[in-house]
């Protein structure tokens, strides 16, 4: 499942590539006929993430709206476990800060489609869509597809807001008053803290890596009940995750191992990248003992069982 800062990443590609268009909206598939019907020829405006949700409005005028306001049509998104968007386009159409380039996809995985930088702004054509596409975005320069959501729906201003209501503070959001929530929102629950943190409506957007790692990067015990951890070390951990977080959205990619640990020669991925994260049987790279692994509410859990308490 992608984490929250795919969700931010690709809210802000699709700002870039359609926002001020008027896209034409279809569904591919069928299954989203009526909600793209709706959307269909009205103006985009700037999309936004709150964790894994993905909202962007649509009005027939340009507008600023802030997120949930009523007037606006919605769309949302959540990806869930297999969903994904892929761009494709011309050589204008390039989201700088957020796809890098065009024909790629964006999901679990970021992957650059080959042959993606030659291609001259005249030989595109927009391809066939897949009969899997449950919506396409089109505009004369691309168009970007989306598959296989677990949500994909237009709703009503009230909607969104009933949405955002069961989710908790986003640490890429990190409104004024979010850390102290956050604080408040774990030390309510006797649950273990590592469970607290993969609940979106305690934090909204870490997903398995950014638990395990930023857990390690502040000492905490992941088995540690969520009253048993102090106010301190609960607010080092949003303070963790933000800034974990914020490095994912500017670099596309997550490199939540402290840079101290990074290996010369590392044997793989998971070693270069991450410091406890899939590395269940190695040192840890802080204190020795052996990573472990568990199963925590049907997730795998990693940690270090020598030096966070
Ligand atoms: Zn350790």
């Amino acid at each position: 499942m992608p984490e929250g800062h795919t969700v931010h990443r690709l809210a802000g590609a699709l700002t870039e590539l359609f926002s001020g268009h008027r896209p034409t909206i279809t569904s591919p598939q069928g299954r989203f006929s009526q909600g793209a019907a709706k959307l269909n020829g009205q103006i985009a405006l700037s999309a936004e993430a709150w964790g894994k949700h993905f909202f962007m409005p649509f009005a027939p005028e340009p507008t600023e709206v802030t997120l949930g306001e009523d007037g606006p049509d919605w769309l949302h998104v959540h990806l869930g476990l297999y969903g994904s968007w892929s761009f494709d386009g011309d050589g204008e159409f390039i989201a700088v800060h957020t796809i890098g380039a065009p024909r790629r996809r964006i999901g679990e995985r970021e992957q650059l489609s080959e042959g993606a930088d030659e291609r001259r702004v005249a030989e595109w054509e927009p391809p066939t869509p897949k009969d899997t596409v449950r919506v396409r975005f089109a505009q004369p320069h691309g168009i970007a597809d989306l598959t296989g959501p677990n949500q994909c729906q237009v709703l009503s201003g009230s909607e969104v807001r009933a949405v955002l209501k069961r989710l908790g503070p986003d640490p890429l959001r990190n409104n004024p008053g979010d850390r102290e929530r956050f604080i408040s929102l774990v030390r309510k629950r006797k649950v273990p803290v590592g469970q607290l943190v993969m609940d979106q409506a305690v934090t909204a957007g870490p997903g398995n890596i950014y638990r395990a790692d930023c857990l390690f990067r502040v000492g905490i015990s992941p088995l540690r009940p969520g009253n048993r951890v102090s106010e301190h070390r609960l607010g080092l951990l949003w303070d963790d995750l933000v800034s974990a977080m914020s490095e994912g959205v500017r670099d596309g990619i997550i490199l939540t191992n402290p840079p101290e640990y990074i290996p010369l020669d590392p044997i793989d991925e998971q070693d270069r990248r991450f410091a406890v994260y899939q590395r269940s049987g190695r040192a840890c790279w802080r204190c020795g003992n052996t990573i472990a692994e568990m199963a925590m509410a049907g997730r795998r859990l990693f940690w270090c069982p020598g030096c966070q308490r």
